[in-house]
């Protein structure tokens, strides 16, 4: 079974927009209730049936066949067989479904449809009755709410945006019909569970919103999750002997020195990010540091044999840069769950100029989402490389989840804390280096 967060509220209070995208950064099932009621309401106006009339509409229900359909992630619907997925979104037919969902039997034809989903997948499911009735017992259920009028310019921004000629008005008037049909019918009715947490999002932006519910779904996750395990001590011993062969030829090469190194953790499952130089890095890391870690490495590297096989000896594995790669970030989980350290290089791409960059939002949302601290570490090193150059390596103070501040997973908290972990890192580096 998956994990269940129910949104509900009212027309237009951006449930659709914030759920798809949490879906998209969660890499969870978005599943839009509303379509099913639409594609209800579309098939009783198509045979010319008065949408509000149970004993007209009832008889039709034995012959509609409703599918979910995911083609890249986006949700299709499929009615007897054709794809109404753009057909349904009028404004008469938004009113066709307000009328048809406050028939007990359209409801109860739609239970189990939306229960089967949701018992398959760890999704994000929208509509009105979610976290009261389809869903109970959503490990994170939410209810956002907005003012009439920002709700109806949303909406009539979003069908202008479509080419549809509309005129505010009627859609405040629509909204305010349907916000008066769906909390006064007496199936169901629109209203917050006891234990939802209810958002006002008048002012606030798509990002803060998503942010704030993201975080609400990390933390539920975080309590279902198995404990953090300890790597095998036979594994870390196994892994000292190559670790002691690579530290003696990188100190015959390199005039090594590593400072700071009271700050080393001594045990697994924290991050060890640093400034990135050089494409050796992670071993100048890894020689000093005594738990086993994990690494994101770039994808083209896992192209090549047999640097494909080394890194993932080495426990490295695959990460799509400029893009939130959610399977990274699960593998990144992973490891740190299993005990690994993960070492990361937060600006991405090596610095030529030794400059420190800026971080992507990676590493944050793994810290917080983990519950781990964050070791800095400062790669110095003067010009060009050659036989014998000096290089430093620093360890910092670990940085705590805590002082990381991250209320809600929104990108300005994550770049807050990326920042907070750069400024740490950059102390760590000589200056003139
Ligand atoms: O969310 P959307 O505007 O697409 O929903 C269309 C209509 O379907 C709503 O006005 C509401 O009456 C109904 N609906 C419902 N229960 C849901 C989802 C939608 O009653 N879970």
């Amino acid at each position: 079974m998956g994990l269940n967060c129910a949104i509900d509220g009212p027309s237009g209070a951006g449930k659709s927009t914030i759920a798809k995208e949490l879906a998209r950064r969660l890499g969870f099932v978005y599943v839009d209730t509303g379509a099913l009621y639409r594609s209800i309401g579309y098939y009783v106006v198509s045979k010319g049936a008065k949408t509000s009339s149970a004993e007209e509409v009832v008889p039709l229900l034995g012959d509609i066949s409703i599918e979910l359909k995911y083609v890249d992630g986006v949700q299709r619907v499929i009615l007897n067989g054709e794809d109404v997925s753009d057909k349904i979104r009028t404004p008469e037919i938004s009113m066709a479904a307000s009328n048809v969902s406050a028939i007990p039997e359209v409801r109860d034809f739609l239970l189990n449809l939306q229960r089967d989903i949701a018992g398959k997948n760890d999704i994000i499911m929208d509509g009105r009755d979610i976290g009261t009735v389809i869903l109970p017992s959503a490990e994170v259920k939410v209810f956002l709410t907005a003012s009439a009028e920002e709700r109806a310019r949303r909406r009539f921004e979003e069908l202008k945006d479509k080419g549809q000629n509309v005129v505010y008005e009627d859609v405040l008037n629509d909204i305010n019909q349907r916000d008066y049909n769906d909390s006064h019918r007496e199936t169901a009715p629109l209203k917050k569970a006891d234990d939802a947490v209810e958002l006002d999002t008048t002012s606030m932006t798509v990002d803060e919103v998503v942010g704030s519910i993201e975080k609400l779904i990390i933390e539920a996750q975080r309590e279902e999750s198995v404990p953090f395990k300890k790597i095998p001590a036979f594994r870390r011993w196994l892994f000292a002997i190559p670790r002691f062969i690579v530290r003696v030829g990188f100190s015959i090469v390199f005039n090594l020195k590593y400072e700071g190194t009271e700050n080393l953790p001594d045990h697994g499952s924290v991050i060890l990010a640093g400034n990135h130089r050089t494409w050796f890095d992670p071993v100048l890391i890894a020689i000093r540091v005594k738990y086993i870690s994990a690494y994101m490495a770039k994808a083209e590297l896992f192209d090549h044999f047999p640097l494909n096989v080394i890194i993932r000896a080495v426990h490295g594995f695959p990460t799509r840069r400029n893009s939130a790669d959610v399977s990274a970030l699960t593998r990144a989980e992973e490891a740190i769950r299993k005990g690994y350290n993960l070492t990361i290089f937060p600006e991405g791409t090596r610095s030529k100029d030794g400059k420190i960059g800026r971080a992507k939002s990676g590493v944050a949302f793994i810290a917080s989402k983990c519950g781990v601290p964050v070791y800095p570490v400062g790669i110095s090193f003067k010009s060009k490389l050659h036989f014998r150059s000096k290089i430093t390596v620093r360890f910092g103070k670990p940085i705590s989840p805590e002082e990381l501040h991250i209320n809600s997973m929104s990108k300005t908290d994550l770049r807050a804390a990326g920042e907070l972990i750069m400024s740490n890192i950059a102390g760590l580096v000589d200056s003139d280096a």
